[in-house]
């Protein structure tokens, strides 16, 4: 397989080399430029998939802004299919007026014609083929072989039909027709080739006591081979398992030796790229079919338990895949797809070691624990066998714990220190308090004192003013005396 530089041209500055500046977030899938956990691939990551899915198609509410519609923007006509790609801001607007305005009230000429013209004109700002192909190649190495197979028969047709949309291209009864023909051979082929299989097994098998055991295995398997659901890759490991387990139970060991060689051969029915493209002959615009090839790119958690077997939805069970790994993956075990595949284990730590940066930069926030916790979930459901080199990062943590604590003592130190100046301070005051008070005392005292001698010394004076008042008394008394005597 032939593998692209990744997004060769996908430039978005703020996710250049490096860790984003004034960035927070909170989802892992949110970190631009992480790597897929199974494939070891970048994805796309949720921001970046929402620029891209908007690079591709012009959908209504971009069209309709267009300086070329300005002469008729303060038509009726103009005015309702504005009112209408509110609510479809990403719809085209040929399709948005199709399916919206057919039976309403585009009864006048006129409006006919601004409708005509909005049309033309929006459907001219959806890009062609080939740009539409240019695009996608730049998520390539995102996809799975799958859509990497049918992009390069889509470029064939954008060579072919340069002036069309791929909508417009697999609108085409030729286009379609073909397809559908090479869809029905490849089947044709298949069909043969399992039948000749499941006859070299019966006859392999045949008078063996675990014939019927072997037999339903292979039906079984045969069932899983021609499912169209999984990839190559992950029926193999699928089917790998149940042989094996068959094999424990089948004591000839020649023969479980010649039937590991046959199914080794078995035929898988691959994913046949006219299928697919077939079915785009039914998409009347290109932002499903672009969507579909976007969204296999992006990232998506995956549950290393299944949910399905009781796995949480929570952190410490979860890595990211690109969302056709995810599917591709199922629900077999880590461990499984270990065993098979060394590079499995490279590829969580890869994944991870971003994530460790992150973290360690303070951008993912609240998710600390999350790599310690990744880790004991791999290693328990390997019984050890998975694990990831942590170790760097816990001693930067445990670096930059140090550091807090450090920080948190000096804090405490000074405020200790001003802690205690403030105790001197109150003790100072106290003394002051308790001398004042003493004085207060001593001059309460001294008070009493001056009561006691200023009552005693009214005493006197009152008595002083008695003998004074009694001696006037008298003198009056004497004065009038006198002046009897004298007449
Ligand atoms: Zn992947």
């Amino acid at each position: 397989m032939i593998s692209l530089n990744i997004y060769p041209n996908y430039k978005s500055p703020q996710f250049k080399a490096g860790y984003p500046k004034n960035l927070v977030i909170s989802d892992i899938r949110d970190i631009p430029g992480l790597t897929c956990a199974r494939c070891g691939e970048k994805m796309l990551s949720r921001p970046e998939f929402n620029d891209y899915i908007k690079k591709f198609v012009v959908g209504a509410s971009t069209a309709l802004k267009s300086p070329i519609f300005d002469r008729i923007r303060s038509s009726k006509a103009f005015q309702m299919i504005e009112e209408i790609a509110k609510a479809h801001p990403r719809t085209p607007v040929s399709k948005l007026i199709s399916e919206k305005l057919e039976t309403d009230a585009f009864e006048e000429t006129e409006s006919d014609k601004i409708r005509q013209f909005v049309i033309e004109e929006s459907d001219k700002m959806c890009k062609k083929s080939p740009q539409t192909l240019d695009l996608l190649e730049r998520i390539k190495s995102g996809l799975s072989e799958k859509k990497q197979e049918m992009l390069k028969y889509m470029a064939l047709y954008a060579s072919k039909y340069p002036d069309k949309t791929f909508a417009e291209i697999f609108a085409l009864s030729e286009v379609s027709k073909t397809l559908q023909q090479a869809e029905e051979c490849e089947k044709f082929v298949y069909d043969n080739n399992i039948a000749d299989f499941f006859d070299q097994v019966a006859k392999l098998t045949e008078g063996n006591e675990s014939a019927e055991k072997i037999k339903n295995v292979t039906l079984d398997a045969i069932m899983v081979a021609m499912s169209m659901h999984f990839p190559a890759e992950t029926k193999q490991i699928y089917i790998k398992f149940k042989f094996d387990n068959l094999y424990k139970e089948i004591d000839d060991k020649a023969l479980t030796e010649k039937l590991n060689i046959l199914v080794q051969d078995m035929p898988y029915l691959e994913f046949s790229p006219f299928a697919s493209l077939n079915k785009y002959c039914n998409e009347c615009d290109d932002m499903k079919i672009v969507n579909d090839f976007v969204e296999e790119a992006s990232a998506t958690w995956d549950h290393i338990i299944p949910s399905s077997k009781g796995g949480s939805y929570s952190t410490e069970n979860g890595t990211c895949m690109h969302k056709h790994c995810n599917k591709a993956r199922a629900t077999i075990p880590y461990y499984a797809i270990n065993e098979v595949d060394p590079n499995f284990i490279k590829n969580i730590q890869k994944q991870m070691n971003r994530i460790m940066g992150y973290i360690t930069h303070g951008i993912l926030i609240t998710k600390d624990r999350l790599p310690q916790q990744v880790n004991e979930t791999l290693k328990y459901i390997s019984y050890g066998k998975m694990r990831l080199n942590i170790r760097n990062f816990l001693k930067n943590e445990q670096k930059i714990i140090d550091q807090k604590v450090q920080e948190k003592k000096e804090n405490l130190t000074n405020a200790e220190t001003i802690l205690d100046s403030i105790r001197d301070e109150i003790q100072k005051r106290h003394d002051e308090i308790y001398r004042l008070q003493a004085e207060i005392k001593k001059l309460k005292e001294e008070n009493d004192v001056f009561f006691v001698e200023k009552a005693n010394i009214m005493e006197e004076v009152n008595k002083a003013r008695q003998e004074y008042n009694s001696a006037v008394t008298e003198r009056t008394c004497l004065s009038r005396d006198i002046e009897k005597n004298k007449s």
